[in-house]
């Protein structure tokens, strides 16, 4: 085994396959960037939480992943993202990731060690005052109070990332897999000078992350459009990136730290902003899409008609049906209008060109409807509960699924971002 320590490249791209059979399509969209001329480094990513509903295993990942990159000669650097862990479930994927998403947004709040506070704020008084940091025109202003009202809210989220980052190398060894923190799944957007506060704190606790997750201003939801004040989002990337670059020197952070986009598919409006800013910064960044590639399935599953179609339609009858208990698990990050949910009777008239019209995300496409789209993005239990016949479906419609699969992120995500 080699002793390099793993580091990832400037643009990677988190993918999610539920049912493990896009590995292959997925792969092929990296390839075909590479022929374009970027370099995106592929990074397979599937939670506990989608193991748990789906009833499958870190390993089946791992097969596919491997699977795909033997088949299509891929020779570049490729990662498994434990995506979403924490203490209590990170075991299961540690023999088989090598890249780890610690998630410590539940601890975001949570009363710190005042005495660890106070010990914070003392070992770091540069951050209190005027800061100027390069790239920023206005300078952070903040007072002491400032920075302990900052650090009491995530100094214990931090210190249990520290932990679970040093379960992760008992087992695995220092540099053996890229470490993220995430604080993304939480009410409130952390703010750039917070960002600070805490990339200080995570050097502190001595994690080397390679990428960070905060939740941005605005709306992230499954599968469909950013939602929110597009200047101000971009103001803050660009201050984020700012941010972290001159966390990086200041505080000994991973010359390759970058942001982690989470729910990072689909937002076609803030596309535009995230690439001048990592063109402006020369910075790099990790787009995590995950569902995306699950409704191009259903999307291909329309498109081939005839038993394909109808399975589509079944899908959302059922998820129509179960859509209470679909969309609990989702409910911070889905918006959806029951009233623009058409009947299960009206979809099953539909044709293959209104089915997959509702559903592909071309807003410039009349029949387009978000509603319906993150319905069936969450309602991926469905068709894990169908087994079998869902997956031999799948396969039966496995020209018109790649087809989708691949052009979905090549054209609607990777060229706007990065070609
Ligand atoms: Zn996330």
């Amino acid at each position: 085994m080699s002793t390099q320590p793993l580091v990832i490249g400037k643009f990677s791209l988190g993918m999610g396959d539920r049912f493990a059979h896009e590995a292959e399509a997925q792969l092929a969209a990296c390839l075909a960037a590479r022929k374009l001329g970027v370099e995106i480094v592929p990074v397979w990513n599937k939670s506990n939480r989608e193991h748990n509903i789906i009833g499958s295993e870190p390993t089946s990942t791992r097969a596919a992943a491997d699977a795909a990159v033997k088949a299509l000669g891929w020779t570049a650097p490729y990662f498994l993202d434990a995506d979403h862990i924490g203490l209590k479930t990170v075991d299961r994927f540690v023999g088989v990731s090598d890249f780890f998403t610690i998630d410590v947004a539940d601890f975001i709040a949570q009363p710190a060690d005042p005495a660890a506070v106070k010990a914070f704020v003392d070992r770091h008084p540069e951050l209190v005052g005027t800061l100027t940091l390069a790239g920023i025109d206005r300078p952070f202003t903040t007072t002491r109070a400032d920075v302990e009202r900052t650090a009491a809210k995530f100094l214990l989220a931090v210190q249990e990332a520290g932990k679970v980052y040093r379960h992760i190398v008992s087992v695995k060894g220092v540099g053996r897999f890229v470490p993220e923190i995430s604080m993304d799944e939480t009410d409130s957007p952390q703010t750039p000078p917070e960002l600070l506060v805490i990339l200080a704190a995570i050097a502190d606790e001595g994690v080397p992350i390679q990428t960070i997750a905060p939740k941005f201003t605005g709306r992230f939801n499954k599968g469909v459009d950013y939602v929110g004040d597009l200047a101000q989002f971009e103001r803050e990337f660009n201050d984020d990136l700012c941010v972290i670059a001159h966390a990086v020197k200041r505080y000994g952070l991973p010359a390759n730290l970058k942001l982690s986009v989470h729910s990072g598919s689909d937002k076609f409006s803030i596309y535009p902003a995230i690439r001048r800013a990592l063109a402006k910064h020369g910075a790099g960044v990790h787009v995590k899409t995950a569902g995306t590639t699950w409704l191009e399935e259903v999307i291909g599953l329309a498109e081939a008609g005839g038993a394909g179609l109808a399975l589509a339609k079944e899908i959302y009858a059922e998820a129509l049906a179960h859509m209470d208990e679909l969309c609990q698990p989702y409910a911070t990050v889905i918006d959806i209008d029951r009233s623009k949910l058409p009947a299960a009777a009206v979809v099953n008239a539909w044709t293959s060109e209104q089915f997959v019209g509702a559903l592909r995300h071309d807003q410039q496409n009349p029949l387009y409807n978000a509603h319906i789209r993150q319905l069936i993005h969450v309602g991926f239990k469905v068709a894990a509960k169908m087994g079998p016949r869902y997956l031999e479906q799948l396969k039966a419609c496995r020209e018109s699924g790649s087809r989708n699969v691949t052009g979905n992120l090549l054209e609607r995500h990777i060229r706007p971002l990065f070609l």
